[in-house]
């Protein structure tokens, strides 16, 4: 072996070993399945790794990203839009508990390298980023996929950001900045602040570059061409300062840590205050972005088309029975209407009838059994996106072991 070649094969080896993050398996493999909602090429990925849990603290991790998690169910769109997600989790080992402070000169040896924003080079103390962005992307590359990689730092101080990687501290209430940075990385959602580091010093800023790219900020104030215009009452005044009714969607100024010169949607947004609810804005982009994630049927389970069959019915010793109408799995939601048909074999009684009855109980379909022994055939044009119930009603009681099964063809 040529001496290049043995240089070669330890530069190979001591490179590995250099970037390699300290990770602890589960479950035999390098990541755990927090949620899994299908394949990792329809789905976004979100995969939580932490910074500053030692060994005995991975527990509580765990724990965390479960909290946030149930944060992201609690928090509209995402709860429900929960199907375009799978959730990943890589349990990555600290020396240390904890992160860096620069502003209090706390330093700890975590394994990601994670620390608050140093006020006394400009940075926001809020904003938690990493100084070794690679060992966080390394992390992350254990789980099957990553579209955000999201760390959770031990660490109970309020902060918090997002760029290429998303950061939230633990502190109680963290489930609000779970749902507002990921507002930023998946929906590209702009921050509507009107300061940065908002001690003060940079109050009152005017904006001065073009219109932004983000769909919740812009400088447009044509009510005619302005990005969220179509949800702009003809009523409301532009620039909107009154809040009434209150949440009025409008051109309010301020947001992009600028004060004067660009607009914002409504007067509060999850992207202002964490605290609240999106903004009607913030809410159609975040849900659109979502959606793409989903199946229709994930969507849309109550859906005429999405029901699982077959469908069971349970006959009781009454006269009268009603049941919804199930779907078609195998049928695509292209055609709205489709003609529907109900077959009930084992009606065998002269004067059985079966009516269909739309969202409001009015009906649209009647059939009955002319000759005993004959099926019971109702059909009907629906619409998948509606409800449907169909009801039998017999001339005489039937058994308990009478058990008519309906048959649903689509055509
Ligand atoms: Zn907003």
């Amino acid at each position: 072996m040529s001496k290049f070649a043995i240089s070669f094969m330890l530069l190979f080896a001591g490179g590995n070993l250099l970037a390699q993050v300290d990770i602890q398996p589960q479950g035999g493999q390098n990541y755990a399945t927090v949620r899994c909602n299908g394949s990792t090429t329809q789905k976004y990925d979100i995969v939580f790794i932490g910074d500053g849990f030692r060994a005995s603290e991975q527990a509580l991790f765990n724990q965390k990203v479960e909290e946030a998690v149930d944060a992201l169910e609690a928090r509209s769109p995402y709860a429900e839009t929960m199907c375009a997600l799978n959730i990943w989790r890589v349990n990555v080992l600290s020396t240390e508990s904890g992160v860096d402070h620069p502003k209090d000169g706390i330093f700890k040896n975590s394994e990601l390298d994670c620390r608050y924003g140093n006020p006394s080079v400009g940075e926001a103390e809020r904003c938690i980023r990493s100084d070794s962005p690679a060992k966080c992307i390394e992390a992350a590359a254990y789980a099957p996929a990553s579209d955000a990689t999201f760390v959770l730092v031990n660490d109970t101080q309020w902060g918090g950001c997002a760029g290429t990687l998303v950061f939230s501290c633990i502190a109680s209430n963290f489930a609000q900045i779970i749902t507002h940075e990921l507002g930023h990385k998946i929906g590209f959602l702009a921050d509507e602040y009107t300061c940065y580091v908002c001690d003060g010093s940079d109050d009152g800023s005017t904006w001065s570059s073009g219109e932004p790219p983000d769909a919740n900020l812009t400088i447009n104030t044509n009510r005619a061409t302005t990005k969220w215009g179509d949800l702009i009452a003809a009523s409301t005044p532009i620039p909107t300062t009154v809040n009434t009714p209150a949440g009025v969607v409008g051109l309010w100024e301020g947001g992009g840590y600028t004060a004067l010169g660009v607009y914002r949607p409504q007067l509060t947004c999850q992207m202002i205050s964490s605290s609240q609810p999106f903004c009607a804005v913030c809410f159609r982009e975040m849900k659109a972005l979502l959606s793409s994630h989903c199946s229709y049927c994930e969507l849309n389970p109550l859906s005429f088309y999405c029901f699982d069959l077959p469908y069971e019915v349970h006959w009781w010793d009454r006269l009268r029975l009603r049941w919804p109408i199930p779907p078609c799995l195998s049928c695509p939601p292209d055609d709205l209407r489709k003609r529907w048909e109900i077959i009930f074999e084992q009606v065998v009684f002269e004067g059985t009838e079966a009516f269909v009855y739309d969202e409001k109980g009015v009906v649209i379909a009647e059939s009955a059994v002319r000759q005993r022994g004959q099926p019971l055939r109702i059909s009907f044009e629906g619409n998948p996106l509606k409800s449907y119930s169909v009801e039998i009603v017999t001339g005489a009681p039937q058994a308990k072991t009478f058990n008519p099964t309906p048959k649903y063809i689509v055509k």
